[in-house]
């Protein structure tokens, strides 16, 4: 649809504003989006990034930085303080019952980072918003796209802003920024814009989560549980405080749920997180699956049970429009694929696109984006066949092989060495 196609009625609810027309219009900002965002602004684009939340995130969700991803933060200079504020780890163990059946090292992937860093989400999210406003950047919280056209090679989208404690609309006006980008979540607004699917790849996977402190050092080592319940993974985050996540399956799913709290369960990555699980059966299911695990434990900061879904866009983009992040992609949680593999898009998008705006070239040439990207999350998502076992594999990663990529924390050329170290190859891209 052009933008002469734009339905009176959002004109005249929107009206114009002719001095906010960004270049590229972010919208979301979760990490992807701020990283998208910053690395723009240090191109010299003119960036409008916008969220309809409140944020950084208050909780820690997704906390593991590959080692490709502190490659990223360190070409942007933020490394050193993702390190500092973070813990390291560097080796992932692979455990079945009592036994540790096989360990990733990733050591082997040389300096300058041969390791990942355990950084919670929101701390990570402040510091992206930090250096983007020590670049002169802001994002706009509480301003939500309400409608997106695209069509012709012009977008114009609607922008509302929210009042602070409600959702009630205080004001709203109409961008038409040269590109839109869309690092707006599972929900996405701009894929569906673009018209892109979100296809499922293979059913949901649903966890009980559970932050929590417990006794002794923080390991560097990433726990991970393969059995025949299905993945479980602990992770330190510093000091005393840990993150236990178990798959389990739908029959568990009810009982697992305090009763006070069932309807209001927390079902979907992306919508409002809700407590409660109980400590029990935490309990249980340390005694069951990680028999291994012997801190006694504290206080339970938060928990949750949430369903996470593989899902894969039909379209990263077109012409004036792009997708990355969660956006585009929904992967499970282990290793932490989903926004890490974002923040690769936000690089790659921001330094193509920068170069695109400087160079005056036409936007088409994006295509090579959607081409890498769609390739890199269906071998990621499994979709072009399992990995290979060679003679280096043992018995137990034979049977796991499947499972194995989407626990480690690493992708494309890292991910292929990481798995060399146990006998497997994933299908070439
Ligand atoms: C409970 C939970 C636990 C998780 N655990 C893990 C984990 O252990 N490991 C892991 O890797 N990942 C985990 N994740 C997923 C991880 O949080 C996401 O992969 C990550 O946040 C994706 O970042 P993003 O920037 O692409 O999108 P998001 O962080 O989803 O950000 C999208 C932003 O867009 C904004 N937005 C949406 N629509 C609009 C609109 N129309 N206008 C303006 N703004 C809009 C939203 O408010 C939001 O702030 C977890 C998620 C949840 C919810």
């Amino acid at each position: 649809m052009g933008i002469e196609a734009v339905p009176w009625a959002v004109r005249r609810a929107a009206g114009t504003e002719p001095d906010r027309e960004p270049e590229v219009l972010v919208v979301g900002a979760g990490p992807v989006g701020l990283f998208t965002a910053l690395l723009l602004h240090r191109r010299g684009v003119q960036v409008q990034i916008v969220d309809q939340a409140r944020r950084p995130a208050a909780r820690s969700y997704a906390l593991l930085l590959h080692p490709g991803s502190l490659r990223l933060l360190d070409a942007a200079g933020l490394a050193g303080e993702a390190l500092e504020r973070g813990h390291a780890v560097d080796q992932v163990a692979f455990y079945e019952g009592p036994d540790r059946c096989a360990a990733v090292d990733l050591a082997a992937l040389g300096p300058p980072f041969a390791c990942a860093a355990v950084l919670p989400q929101q701390a990570l999210e402040g510091l992206l918003e930090s250096a983007l406003e020590r670049e002169g950047g802001r994002v706009l919280w509480r301003h939500r796209v309400s409608d997106l056209h695209l069509g012709g090679g012009a977008a114009v989208a609607v922008v509302e802003r929210l009042a602070l404690d409600s959702e009630a609309v205080e004001e709203s006006w109409m961008l038409r920024p040269g590109v839109v980008i869309g690092t707006d979540g599972h929900q996405s607004a701009v894929r569906r814009a673009l018209r892109a699917s979100y296809v499922e790849i293979r059913p949901p996977e649903r966890f009980a989560v559970f932050e929590l402190a417990a006794d002794g050092p923080a390991s560097r080592e990433v726990r991970v549980v393969l059995d025949e319940e299905g993945a479980a993974v602990l992770v330190a985050l510093g000091g005393n405080r840990f993150r236990w996540g178990f798959q389990i399956d739908e029959s568990q799913w009810e009982e697992l749920l305090e009763p006070r709290f069932k309807r209001r369960v927390f079902d979907t990555v992306g919508d409002d997180p809700f407590p409660y699980l109980a400590r029990q059966r935490l309990e249980e299911l340390i005694a069951r699956r990680a028999p291994w695990f012997s801190r006694t434990l504290g206080e339970i900061v938060w928990s949750m049970a949430v369903r996470f879904e593989h899902r894969l866009t039909g379209r990263f983009g077109h012409e004036n429009a792009w997708l990355a992040g969660d956006a585009a992609h929904l992967a499970c949680p282990i290793g932490g694929h989903s926004m890490n593999v974002g923040l690769r898009e936000a690089a790659d998008l921001a330094h193509q696109l920068g170069r695109i705006l400087r160079e005056r070239h036409p936007l088409d040439s994006l295509a090579g984006y959607e081409k890498a990207r769609r390739s890199e999350w269906r071998r990621l998502l499994g979709a072009r066949g399992h990995p290979e076992a060679n003679a280096a594999a043992s018995g137990w990663v034979r049977r796991h092989a499947a499972r194995i990529p989407a626990c480690l924390p690493a992708s494309g050329d890292d991910l292929d060495a990481l798995l060399r170290q146990i006998g497997l190859a994933l299908p070439a891209a």
